[in-house]
């Protein structure tokens, strides 16, 4: 059987020896507006086209405002921050996500807590976060209080998993009820809708990635997307440094972060958002190839919610429990086929594993089972 599907794999993607998880596709403007930043002398922190990604994302997105930042670990970080969250506090997350998604909240000197995901999403649950809160906090002085540990609990950030969209209106309305500030990571889903909205625009703030392995890559870098015009203009500044502008002066008003994107990598953004939505097109295709197949041979496939348009970045098969999974690992990967299993659950981490968890049961079940295959734009 998992000889078979490194066939179909090898098929699906022609004649290469060795095929990967997520390749970059660099095919049109890419060149040119590099290039372009070249000549102009123009590579680093100011520049044309870092003013025109943000302008094309927000657009893109449906946004009103879009900051640059140098990764979307850092827009993470800026986010929370902005959002109101500090030292001591609580941040409510998802245990199946990138570490990037723990470590942002770490930088603020707040604690994770981990809330399990739902089974058919892949993201953070909003009948979990809900059962949590009733039982674990307190409303004081307008604040949700965690009773066990005293700790307010600011802010909840939930992950749109491989692309597709967590339950994020539920999760809004659950936010909303508890006083919680409400920051997507949405590092892993540009191009995926929730009903018809963009991902990344239900809370305070959003934030995108475009790390070389995303859908569309700047080679490092991200975003934070908001409809608050304070916040973006507080983002700005504070991830430049801080600096106020002057025509020679340097005068930084607070603690600030070099955290700004820089043109050269901006050029390369502009041109990949361009081909944005080809890959969309190209993506679903390659995911209603790899559905029927596995349907065929009955190994679930993890479509998009029936509410939701993903963007197919990575596809995922469940395999029937952890020795299966392994087994698939070892085969594919030894036979040029790059798969991977789920990011072990950031609550057995090392640095994650004293944080406060929910029941977890739907996320261990997961991490057992998942196996990601290749996902690449496929020429
Ligand atoms: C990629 C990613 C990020 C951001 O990663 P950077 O490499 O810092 O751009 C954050 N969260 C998740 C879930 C991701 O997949």
């Amino acid at each position: 059987m998992y000889k078979g599907i490194v066939e179909f794999i090898r098929e699906t993607y022609g004649d290469r020896i060795s095929i990967p998880l997520h390749e970059p596709c660099f095919s049109g403007n890419e060149r040119e507006y590099v290039a372009d930043t070249i000549e102009s002398s123009f590579v680093s922190s100011v520049g044309e086209y870092v003013n025109r990604f943000e302008r094309d994302i927000a657009t893109f997105c449906g946004a009103k405002f879009a900051v640059a930042t140098v990764n979307g670990t850092a827009a993470l970080h800026i986010a929370l921050k902005l959002s109101g969250t500090g030292a001591g506090d609580e941040v409510l997350t998802q245990p199946l996500t990138f570490v990037a998604t723990a470590n942002a909240i770490s930088y603020t000197g707040a604690l994770p807590v981990f809330i399990d995901v739902d089974r058919d999403t892949l993201g953070l649950s909003p009948e979990k976060l809900e059962d949590f809160l009733k039982v674990n906090i307190v409303i004081r002085k307008g604040f949700a209080v965690n009773k066990k540990s005293g700790r307010r609990i600011s802010a909840c950030v939930p992950m749109h998993t491989f692309g597709h969209p967590c339950r994020i209106d539920e999760i809004a309305a659950v936010c909303r009820k508890y006083k919680i500030a409400l920051v997507e990571d949405a590092a892993e889903s540009i191009g995926s809708l929730y009903k018809g909205k963009h991902t990344g625009t239900f809370g305070k703030a959003g934030v995108l990635s475009f790390n070389g392995n995303k859908i569309i890559t700047t080679g490092g870098g991200g975003m934070i997307i908001t409809d608050d015009a304070n916040f973006a203009k507080k983002a700005k500044h504070i991830t430049t440094t801080a600096k106020i502008p002057h025509k020679w002066e340097y005068v930084h008003d607070e603690t600030g972060y070099n955290y700004r994107l820089p043109n050269i990598n901006a050029a390369l953004g502009c041109a990949q958002l361009e081909k944005l939505k080809g890959f969309l097109v190209k993506k679903r295709l390659l995911a209603d190839t790899y559905a029927t197949y596995f349907k065929s041979i009955g190994i679930p496939f993890v479509l998009e919610p029936e509410y939701a348009r993903s963007n197919y970045w990575l596809n995922a098969i469940l395999l029937k429990n952890r020795a299966e999974r392994n087994k698939f690992l070892e085969y594919s990967n030894s036979n040029g086929v790059m798969t991977r299993p789920a990011w072990r659950l950031m609550n057995k981490l090392r640095m994650y594993k004293s944080c406060q968890c929910g029941n977890l049961e739907n996320a261990n079940w997961l991490e057992d089972r998942i196996v990601n295959i290749p996902s690449s734009v496929t020429k």
